[in-house]
């Protein structure tokens, strides 16, 4: 496609997607009439304006989800199910030009947006079938006479809030089991990224989701806008996903109403290399849990801690294959790395190199930011990081592999735990017995075990400390939106 053709179709894939906000079945303008601006990260420039919705807003938006819930929540479940194979089938559809969408609203590589809305639509597919699987129990109680029936009701209108790395698959873990499950709910994707939800909502109102279940606001004003919907006694869940720091304030204000409540939040994902390992396979799963999302995942592996014997070469290849990564705006054929979200990502990335070479790294590869537009960083490797360096603490956030060693299997597990993060680790050994040993010392919901990926539709998604808790995917998704109620029968 020549440049001018390309630029012509990017303007028509965004022109597309509604720009208002999506509340009782009704696109409309935010009332204070305001609008907030979506930028592409690659060049710094607007994309489009979308609604700046307000308080009154995110109240209507509740208003809609708490009416529509007791008709929701009596819908035929087989009914449900089929709204999101419906959508599963559209989004799958119209993947091209969801994931050139996403590219130009967050970054990354054409490629990987394509991989995610496959994932996202994953999430569409498997609750469509969890939808007519709910069930209760009936027992005879231990003493013979009474018995125990055990139901499951949808919990009730739900408060959504996403981050911008993974604008789409990020929603649908949440939407897909609400539907399913019954729920009606109010959904705040981040002001970044807001296009790719924009979208999603268009599908369900095609496929048939009737208004006023999901119910979409889009906010510069983020706190001040949610707060009062959290607090609100109508609102009977809250499932955010996004970082530690928001998240504990947003448990807080879950407080007040004892809300229930399902919290993804940050990682520092240790990635372990045993002497046994097998060195290539490790290389090459490394790649993909430090790269995938141009390391702005929760599940990016942060910290390289490997067996002293093979710690120089490992590194040494991871630098081999970072720098041979090409750099560039994501929509250009070829390009492996985008850019990363906002200045503010790139200086943190930049200050935790940084801190890591003053205290002794050493640079193998990249460690400086890319000149001119967009807010690209070069793919990193920096090899002997000392314990002490931020860069082992902190969650990176960027295409940055830091490599420390270790001497023992009791040190490496020490080392991976040492964090109050516990989403993700990763382990590579061919010692079957060690594998087992390991993993059960680690204090983090995820396992990758001689894989670089764990993320996947039909497996509980989350993490331990403070990455959170409940579970995203899997049997356990749709229980984060049912109650149990038990009835005591007295024959
Ligand atoms: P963030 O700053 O916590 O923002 C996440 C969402 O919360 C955005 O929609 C944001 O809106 C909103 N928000 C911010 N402050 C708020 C407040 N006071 N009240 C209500 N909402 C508020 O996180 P992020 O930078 O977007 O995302 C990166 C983080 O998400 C990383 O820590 C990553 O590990 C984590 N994450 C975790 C998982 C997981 O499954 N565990 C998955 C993906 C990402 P605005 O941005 O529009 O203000």
């Amino acid at each position: 496609m020549a440049v001018t053709e390309q630029s012509a179709h990017e303007q028509a894939v965004v022109d597309r997607v509604p720009k208002e906000l999506y509340i009782d079945g009704q696109w409309r303008p935010g009332s204070g009439g305001e609008t907030l601006s979506v930028e592409d990260p690659a060049t710094g420039e607007t994309l489009c304006e979308i609604a700046d919705g307000q308080v009154e807003d995110a109240r209507a938006a509740l208003a809609a989800a708490t009416d529509k819930q007791t008709d929701w929540g009596a819908h035929p479940p087989r009914e449900r199910g089929e709204i999101l194979r419906r959508a599963f089938e559209a989004v799958t559809e119209r993947s091209d030009d969801l994931a050139l969408l996403m590219t130009l609203e967050m970054g990354k590589p054409v490629a990987e947006s394509q991989a995610e809305i496959a994932y996202a639509a994953e999430f569409l597919r498997w609750f469509s079938e969890e939808a007519v699987r709910i069930d209760g129990r009936y027992s005879v109680a231990p003493t013979g006479q009474g018995r125990v029936l055990v139901m499951r009701q949808a919990v009730g209108p739900c408060v959504f809030i996403t981050p911008w790395n993974f604008p789409m698959a990020m929603g649908t873990r949440k939407i897909a089991p609400a539907v399913a499950a019954g729920c009606t709910m109010v959904i705040k994707p981040a002001q970044q990224t807001p296009l790719s939800m924009l979208a999603l909502a268009q599908i369900l109102e095609e496929a048939g989701l009737p208004g006023g279940v999901l119910n979409l606001v889009t906010a510069s004003s983020s706190g001040s806008v949610m707060e009062p919907i959290i607090r609100d006694p109508r609102t009977r869940k809250l499932s955010f996903t996004g970082s530690t720091e928001v998240g504990r304030k947003l448990i807080e204000q879950s407080a007040e109403q004892v809300l229930r409540v399902s919290m993804e939040l940050g990682g520092n994902a240790p990635f372990l290399v045993f002497e046994d390992a097998d060195l290539d396979a490790a290389v090459e799963g490394a790649m993909i849990a430090k790269m995938r999302n141009i390391g702005e995942a929760c599940t990016a592996a942060n910290r390289f801690h490997v067996a002293r014997g093979v710690a120089g070469e490992f590194a040494q290849r991871m630098a081999e294959r970072m720098g041979e990564l090409k750099v560039g705006r994501g929509t250009e054929e070829d390009v492996q790395v985008g850019p990363l979200i906002d200045a503010d990502q790139r200086q943190k990335v930049s200050e935790l190199v940084s801190d890591a070479v003053d205290r002794g790294a050493k640079v193998l590869v990249g460690a400086e930011p890319v000149g001119g537009r967009g807010y690209f960083y070069r793919p990193t490797v920096l090899d002997r990081v000392p314990g002490d360096a931020r860069v082992l603490k902190e969650e990176i956030f960027g295409p940055v592999a830091p490599v420390a060693a270790f001497t023992s299997e009791a040190d490496a597990i020490a080392a991976a735990n040492d964090t109050e993060f516990g989403l993700v680790a990763y382990v590579y050994t061919r010692d079957l017995n060690r594998a087992l040993r390991v993993i059960e010392g680690l204090e983090t919901g995820m396992v990758g075990l001689n894989q670089g990926m764990v993320s996947n539709a039909s497996a509980p998604f989350g993490g331990v400390k403070q990455s959170g808790f409940g579970r995203e995917g899997g049997k356990e998704g749709i229980h984060e939106y049912l109650e149990t109620k038990y009835v005591a029968i007295n024959l």
